[in-house]
């Protein structure tokens, strides 16, 4: 595995995580390619989570925009996203190496309700770290986790959203490191978590390409939202080499990328170093992290996955930003077209048909990566009002 894409990667965490993130790496090396660890997985995904996700023709968002449209339907899975898909993972491997306890952070409350519901089924102890302005935004997500037996841990420093929250998760690993697990929910964080995450979320592109091909058809372009990146790398990994193949990762301009109010990390960022990894983060003239902001809980985050960092910088992906209005606006359309309430999160790649469709010469094909369903942002949607700051 790569330790560094590029500048981007590496490990800056104290001396003490060093030797745990060793340990997860000749663990992560040694049991998650062996058959008894796959077959096990593979049944796990399949019978709890509900894999394979359909890859669903919208036959009248195709309409609406005069291109073939699919949709990767992460929104089906158990919980409701595609974190379920490295919660689960990342649990058993936690399981196999002998960890009693799993701790995760949070930032919409998707990743810890899927590592709460992963350690309630492989019985973990298991403890969410969540900033208290995300627990407000997502009160649904905070009962769910505590009716699932795990502990939520309120978070108050800063602007207690996802950043403080990840901080503290590391933090409280660190000092239990003996015994506990972290399962990262992003492609974030210091070697080797960034590869594991993209390598157990791998499987949207896999079934992706397959899907495509069992329907005699090419995608031309696919966009999937970025938040710290893993529902975008699990869906471009398979396709990196295929240049025919326009990926485009799509993050949160807030109120526009010309405000402080934004999230638009690749667009605006520079290169620093958050949570472990060196990778593009929005940063003032001191390299303070800057305060970031979406309607959108989960892609609120000051930084990215190294992996993107070095997918901006050779420019296979294109990464580009959409602000909340226009994303508010693409999950109303979805709604009405489809039927299918998307996530906040979703609707920001869902948004940017809008801009690249009126580009393209040719009737093309497009798969927009479906991360998850819009259950949880009920009330965000309902009391959004164009230019209001959330949280
Ligand atoms: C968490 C989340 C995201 C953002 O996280 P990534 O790691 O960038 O994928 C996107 N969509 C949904 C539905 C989420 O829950």
């Amino acid at each position: 595995m790569n330790r560094y894409y590029a500048e981007f990667g590496g490990q800056f965490v104290p001396e003490t995580g060093i030797s745990a993130l060793k340990e997860l790496e000749k663990a992560f090396l040694k049991i998650a390619f062996q058959k008894d660890f796959k077959s096990e997985l593979k049944s796990l995904l399949k019978d709890y989570v509900g894999r394979k996700t359909p890859l669903y023709y919208a036959k009248n968002l195709s309409k609406h925009y005069g291109h073939d449209i699919y949709l990767k339907r992460e929104d089906l899975n158990h919980t409701g996203a595609h974190k379920i898909n490295n919660a689960i993972a990342q649990a058993l491997l936690a399981k196999k190496m002998g960890k009693k306890k799993i701790i995760a952070e949070t930032g919409a409350g998707q990743h810890g309700l899927a590592t709460a519901t992963a350690a309630a089924l492989l019985g973990l102890e298991c403890e969410i770290f969540m900033g208290e302005t995300d627990v407000k935004r997502q009160e649904l997500n905070v009962q769910k986790i505590r009716l699932l037996g795990a502990k939520v841990n309120l978070i108050n420093t800063g602007l207690k959203t996802l950043k403080e929250a990840t901080t503290a998760a590391i933090q409280s690993w660190i000092n239990e490191i003996e015994t506990c697990f972290y399962v990262i929910g992003s492609a974030v964080g210091p070697y080797p978590y960034p590869q594991i995450v993209t390598h157990f979320q791998s499987i949207i592109g896999k079934e992706t390409k397959k899907q495509l091909k069992k329907i005699g058809k090419k995608a031309d372009y696919i966009i999937a939202c970025v938040g710290g990146g893993s529902n975008a790398i699990g869906m471009f990994y398979e396709f990196l080499n295929d240049k025919t193949v326009g990926l485009i990762g799509v993050e949160a301009a807030g109120l526009g990328i010309d405000t402080p109010y934004h999230a638009a990390t690749l667009t605006k960022g520079r290169v620093g170093i958050i949570h472990g990894m060196k990778t593009i983060v929005l940063q003032d003239d001191y390299g303070n992290i800057l305060p970031v902001h979406s309607i959108s809980a989960g892609l609120d985050y000051p930084g990215v996955g190294p992996i993107h960092a070095y997918l901006h910088k050779v420019k296979r992906v294109k990464y580009y930003a959409i602000n909340d209005d226009e994303c508010i606006n693409a999950l109303k359309l979805l709604c009405k077209l489809e039927g299918i309430i998307p996530a906040i999160e979703s609707s920001h790649a869902l948004a940017y048909l809008e801009k690249l469709c009126p580009t393209l010469k040719e009737k093309s094909v497009i798969v927009v990566n479906l991360s998850g369903r819009g259950d949880k942002d009920m009330h965000s949607v309902l009391s959004y009002k164009k230019g209001e700051i959330y949280g």
